[in-house]
């Protein structure tokens, strides 16, 4: 089989990872994949199914999703992508603050990220891909020569975290919604196996002061 195209897109939460890979997909026509879904989807399992805290459940948790691996389902509509566990369209709880909060845990473990990526190539076997994360272009698939790293100020990705999410742009809820984020960053930057970092080959995108069409555009460019 001819390898298919992957456009790996990597940066922090917030840096617009993943509206500019919806984006990007629809112009490139293909298919979107949001790693970080699939790492939520683990996280939800853990947390619907084994205990309050998927903190010393993640060999459980791969070890289910490894013995089922038919019960979680990507599909898409518009580029859209849905996730799918046990039958039922998850793709809303997998955004709650509980999942966001313990989604650490289950990307800290080697056998959970052995288990996503195992499934990121299934799809990307099957599909061209434009492909958000964290160690897509380290990690997953470092042969590729589509890499691009996205960055944004911190308060620039609060902001657009806060937006989406409905919440005002001071106040306690936002303070938090920072401290979540920069803890995240750390936590993720700071992990032993595929931590957050730039790929030498990847170009760097700082996306502040840009808009969603500049930002597919510099992309577009690129990959011309
Ligand atoms: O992108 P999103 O915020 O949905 O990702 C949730 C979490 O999943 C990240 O904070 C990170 O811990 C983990 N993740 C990862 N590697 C990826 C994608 C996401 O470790 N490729």
């Amino acid at each position: 089989m001819t390898a298919k195209t992957v456009v790996a897109l990597d940066g922090p939460a917030g840096s617009g990872k993943s509206t500019i890979a919806r984006h990007l997909s629809q112009r490139l026509q293909f298919e979107y994949l949001d790693s970080g879904a699939i790492y939520r989807t683990l996280t939800y399992f853990g947390l619907q199914y084994l205990g309050a805290t998927c903190q010393g459940r993640e060999e459980e948790i791969a070890d289910w999703f490894s013995r089922n691996p038919d019960q979680m389902k990507i599909t898409y509509v518009d580029h859209t992508q849905l996730m799918w566990l046990k039958g039922k369209d998850i793709s809303q709880h997998i955004r709650s603050p509980e999942v966001t909060r313990e989604v650490r845990f289950v990307s800290d473990s080697p056998a959970c990220r052995e288990i996503v990526n195992q499934k990121m190539r299934d799809l990307a076997d099957r599909y061209e891909v434009v492909i958000d994360g964290r160690d897509i272009g380290t990690k997953v698939f470092p042969q590729t020569r589509y890499k691009f790293y996205l960055d944004a100020k911190p308060e620039i990705r609060a902001t657009r975290r806060a937006k989406e999410m409905n919440i005002p742009l001071q106040g306690d809820a936002f303070n938090r919604l920072y401290k979540d984020l920069l803890e995240r960053d750390a936590s993720d930057m700071a992990r032993k196996i595929a931590p957050l970092c730039q790929a030498e080959d990847a170009h760097l995108i700082d996306t502040s002061d840009l808009t969603i069409d500049e930002v597919v555009e510099k992309i577009s460019t690129h990959l011309n």
